[in-house]
């Protein structure tokens, strides 16, 4: 028999602590420049933030946090949170970030089911932890992310000025060599159906994952790059930004809890000359309503990263042909650490037609090498890449979950070991994935699908239109058909027939909406996607004229 012949390549540990080394080694000047709830200024170099971290692993330490135990932040993007993310990954602690816009029970589910040790909470989250402290059942004790001037009141024990405990610690740190398998970071899916479910990534995954993000035909973050993570570090590690700009150096501008402040972002941009910019849909509706109203530019911005929902195409339209800036489409979620297509320019773009470049702009783009996929129908069977066939987007890789934390109730995985991302979707001939609908929000009129992302596009190009959402409705004949709900933009009132006759000759007849009704403002998410759920509980007694008694 014969015998494999291993390569002589050294066993070199893929760890986040690698990351810092490298960063404070080759970028000790790298800067970060955060809006914080006590500082609207705040600047610091890498090798400061770094200083921190150490201190900061010494706190832990002396607070008795032991390898592998979960530590919480609820916090938003600044410097703080990066020194929490390497103090506590690179010490064998686990990162778990928590979206403090949750609600209160879900976050005491996580805290409970993640058996979280101490909780980092920010100066304005911290009232929804104070309530909820006698519910938790593992936590020691919680840190407020600020100085001893702006402590808040409590009766609470147990509560710690983070300022106060660093200034009193070492900044000489002995970092642990870890395995690259040890877990790094834990972060719950927002859980529309039933528990949110941990996804707990090692240092490996996160490294590799990193590579996958930074290079040339993916988001492939520059030196020269001056970037604002719009998308927030407790959700899905601010899709890597953490990791993958302390690779190569790039200055980090975070905007703290004034995320959603199109203003307060357009100044940032100006102000910080940011090039790259990441985040969903709803983030840049708002910064080009502020460009809009204030007649403001952002010259420096050359690219924006928008995923974690579909980007209508009048986004990337107006950023494009008003401000110069091209829109990167990409798709992930966070099981998928979450990069999983990025949807680049092919080569020969130029030469195609504007409504052929417009058709594969809205496509959420070919995958990331490292991210294997497949399209499957109901029964399991491979579905071909013709662009037309769409069913079950499954994964596979090295950055893809393997199973949830603590949970074997779920089916997501198959025997052969494949992800269902209970996204339906198209793959066509040059690899390129288009996502239909998510499995659950699918309108399924006469037996055939109808896409709820397709149609909502064609909303968002009237000109009357700030945001769209389509949902499906029942229907005794067709079992279900298309509502769209819309947000008319300010001093507008397009009526139902200006808004269809606007789907003429854009979409097959068949998937006219039956109705368009309006509303003051659609609900979303705690990461600012439309939340597709609640709006169809507020239609749950809303009936279609053609079916209406
Ligand atoms: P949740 O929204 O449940 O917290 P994620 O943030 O992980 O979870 O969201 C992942 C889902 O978001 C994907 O499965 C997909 O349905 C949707 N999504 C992400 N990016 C895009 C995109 N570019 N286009 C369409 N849908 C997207």
């Amino acid at each position: 028999m014969s015998e494999p012949l291993f390569g002589l390549m050294m066993d070199y540990p893929l760890t986040v602590t690698q990351i810092m080394r490298h960063a404070e080694r080759v970028y000790p000047n790298g800067e970060i420049v955060s809006v914080t709830a006590d500082n609207p200024n705040h600047r610091c170099t890498y090798s400061e933030m770094f200083a921190r971290a150490r201190k900061l692993a010494n706190v832990l330490d002396a607070l008795g946090v032991k390898r592998g135990d979960r530590v919480a932040t609820l916090a938003w993007n600044d410097y703080r949170h990066m020194e929490l993310y390497y103090a506590i990954q690179c010490s064998g602690f686990v990162c778990h970030t928590i979206n403090p816009r949750l609600f209160p029970d879900q976050v005491e589910y996580i805290v409970n089911h993640a058996e979280d040790q101490y909780i980092f909470v920010d100066k304005l989250v911290f009232p929804l932890i104070e309530k909820l402290a006698p519910v938790f059942e593992t936590v020691k004790g919680i840190v407020v992310l600020t100085d001893e001037a702006n402590m808040p009141d409590t009766a609470l024990d147990n509560v710690h000025c983070y300022e106060t405990l660093l200034a009193d610690a070492s900044d000489v740190f002995d970092w642990p060599e870890l395995d690259e398998r040890e877990a790094c970071a834990l972060c719950y899916t927002s859980g529309t159906t039933g528990h949110p479910k941990g996804v707990l990534y090692s240092h490996r995954s996160t490294v590799i994952h990193a590579f996958g993000a930074n290079g040339g035909e993916s988001i492939g973050f520059r030196n020269h790059d001056s970037v604002l993570p719009v998308v927030p570090m407790f959700h899905v590690n601010a899709w890597a930004v953490p990791y993958c700009t302390l690779m190569v150096g790039s200055k980090l501008v975070f905007p703290g809890p004034k995320m959603g402040d199109g203003e307060t972002l357009a100044n940032l941009i100006n102000a910080e000359k940011v090039t790259i910019a990441l985040g969903v849909p709803t983030v840049w509706l708002g910064l080009l309503k502020h460009l809009q109203d204030s007649g403001k530019t952002v010259e420096t911005l050359e690219r924006t990263v928008v995923g974690g929902s579909a980007c209508p195409i009048a986004i990337m339209d107006a950023f494009r042909e008003q401000y110069g800036v091209e829109t990167i489409h990409a798709w992930g979620m966070t099981e998928m650490s979450p990069l999983g297509t990025i949807n680049l320019p092919p080569r020969g773009f130029e030469e195609l037609s504007p409504e052929q470049q417009s058709a594969l702009r809205a496509k959420q783009g070919r995958p990331a090498f490292g991210v294997e996929m497949k399209i499957v129908d109901d029964d399991g069977n491979e579905l071909p890449w013709d662009g037309v066939a769409f069913g079950r987007l499954k994964v596979r890789g090295p950055w893809i979950c393997s199973a949830y934390y603590k949970r074997n109730d779920t089916d997501a995985h198959d025997a052969d070991g494949w992800f269902d991302t209970g996204d339906v979707a198209t793959m066509d001939t040059m690899g390129v994935m288009q996502i239909t609908d998510r499995a659950k929000d699918v309108i399924k009129s006469g037996g055939e699908w109808i896409s709820s992302i397709d149609l909502e596009n064609v909303a968002m190009s009237h000109p009357d239109v700030a945001e769209a959402a389509v949902i499906g409705v029942p229907h005794e004949k067709w079992a279900e058909r298309p509502l769209l709900v819309i947000v008319p933009k300010p001093g507008k009132s397009p009526t139902a027939g200006d808004i269809l006759k606007h789907f003429e000759g854009k979409i097959a007849n068949w998937w006219m909406p039956d109705d368009v009704q309006f509303v003051d403002e659609l609900p979303h998410t705690a990461t600012g996607k439309i939340s597709k759920l609640n709006l169809r509980k507020q239609f749950a007694d809303y009936k279609l004229p053609s079916t209406a008694a």
